[in-house]
């Protein structure tokens, strides 16, 4: 029996010497992304077993009738999971309350924050989470408070993430060592954890000092994890690290070792071109959310990212600033301010967009090996985008996905393998046990902190 991406789920109970193969795929393979047509992939165990040209898929099942679950993949085009670079999954709740606000982050979100307890945060990332899945987001770089529950909202979930535990003692909601106690602790749950996995996640260079950031470098060694931090995010930020420390936060950063090829730098957007300079001498990706920086504060100096050819991966940030997880709008966005500051052409090819939220992000991890793009060995992370009127002709597929299909175009996500999304809808979860949880969080925070826009 063949199946079809046009049809409802089929029973996809997969024996173990069995492989899923979607055929007649349009497929923007490699780290190019380019196009080929009519071809397959195979997916076996969680992984990309082969793909090509599908008149060897027919051999594969001649070979072996009873081996493959066939799927007939014509008009969609598969792209690789797409990964939020920066969130706070669990800011759910500040969804429309952000834009407008003077100081957002010090008058708004951290007194806010306050109030926010391991039990809460759980339901109230659901809402973000879900939101990204639909959106093709097959991963998430989260960085939070009490994360031990939010990884535990991913694992319900069954969505890959990157999970850090928010660590500071100087400033932000819950300042003081137990921050860094949560970390170690989150860092143990998670060691032996397939989908989810821990990074070291200090707040920001303001609101942690040198001997947490140096403690915190050799927890990142002593786990051998990534490190995820805000870096040069504000004019404040970096006001106070310069009367504090007497250099620029990324300098304070440099001081305390934790700048290297596995470090994740958020935001930059008061970086000079010395500071950029130095992360690109340490091999530090910048994490860049070019529409939340915008309403934060500014646009960051993008020009120099690109003729520093930084390794950038794309971010939403929390929804107080970005109130979606739409990966191929930010694409846009990006685009567009890339255009405005006059970064050259060859360098913002749909192509290289698409890498900005896919190869290039799990490279900032040092995951870019199994993940972050269609090639046969690979984790199949796959997004399948069904081809409509609406975004024809189809003269380059990779440009059609950011500024023709978008996310609306999204009908079904795979996850290690397991289709977690079909039609837009969750695979084997309540959606609507989920959204009362996540409601009755939300009703509870914003009871505590008389939220209301004003
Ligand atoms: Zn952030």
């Amino acid at each position: 029996m063949i199946y079809s991406l046009l049809n409802p789920l089929p029973p996809l109970k997969i024996e173990p010497h069995q492989s899923i193969l979607i055929r007649h795929l349009t497929i923007l393979c490699g780290s190019d992304f380019k196009e080929q047509h009519d071809s397959f992939l195979q997916v076996k165990h969680g992984r990309i077993e082969s793909m090509g040209e599908d008149a060897a898929a027919q051999s594969l099942v001649q070979s072996n009738p009873s081996g493959y679950i066939e799927i007939d993949g014509s008009e969609f085009v598969a792209i690789p999971g797409l990964v939020n670079a920066h969130t706070h999954a669990p800011m759910g709740f500040f969804r429309g309350l952000g834009r407008g606000k003077t100081a957002m982050i010090e008058n708004f979100l951290f007194p806010a924050e306050k109030s926010l307890t391991p039990e809460l945060v759980a339901p109230l990332s659901y809402s973000f989470i879900v939101d990204g899945l639909r959106r093709g987001v097959t991963c998430f770089f989260d960085h939070y408070y009490f994360s031990e529950a939010i990884a535990n909202a991913f694992k319900r979930l069954k969505v890959r993430a990157f999970v850090g535990e928010t660590a500071a003692d100087l400033g932000g909601a819950f300042p003081g060592s137990d921050s860094v106690d949560r970390t170690i602790a989150l860092c143990e749950k998670l060691r032996p954890s397939p989908l989810v996995k821990a990074v070291i996640a200090p707040h920001a260079c303001d609101t942690v000092s040198k001997s947490m950031m140096v403690r915190l470098k050799e927890l990142a060694e002593k786990f051998n994890l990534p490190i995820h931090l805000h870096m040069a995010q504000t004019s404040g930020e970096h006001d106070r690290v310069i009367k504090r420390e007497g250099v620029t936060p990324v300098q304070f950063a440099k001081e305390c070792g934790i700048l290297g090829p596995k470090t994740l730098a958020v935001h930059l957007t008061n970086a000079s071109p010395k500071d950029l300079a130095t992360l690109k001498d340490h091999g530090t990706s910048v994490g860049w959310c070019p529409g939340s920086t915008v309403i934060y504060d500014k646009l960051a100096d993008v020009k120099n990212f690109y003729d520093l050819d930084l390794n950038l991966a794309l971010g939403t940030d929390c929804a107080a600033s970005n109130d979606s997880s739409d990966m191929l709008q930010e694409l846009r966005t990006a685009y567009l301010f890339a255009k405005d500051r006059r970064v050259p052409d060859e360098k913002i090819t749909a192509a290289k967009l698409l890498s900005l939220t896919t190869i290039n992000t799990y490279k900032a991890f040092g995951f870019d090996n199994d993940l972050g793009t269609i090639d046969p060995g690979k984790l199949a992370d796959i997004v399948f985008m069904k081809k409509s009127i609406n975004h024809e002709p189809f003269h380059d597929t990779a440009e059609n996905v950011i500024f023709s299909m978008g996310s609306q175009a999204v009908e079904h996500v795979m996850i290690q393998g397991e289709f977690r999304l079909w039609n837009q809808r969750l695979v084997q979860i309540d959606e609507q046990e989920l959204k009362k949880e996540y409601l009755a969080a939300n009703a509870e925070i914003h009871r505590r902190l008389n939220l209301a826009k004003n």
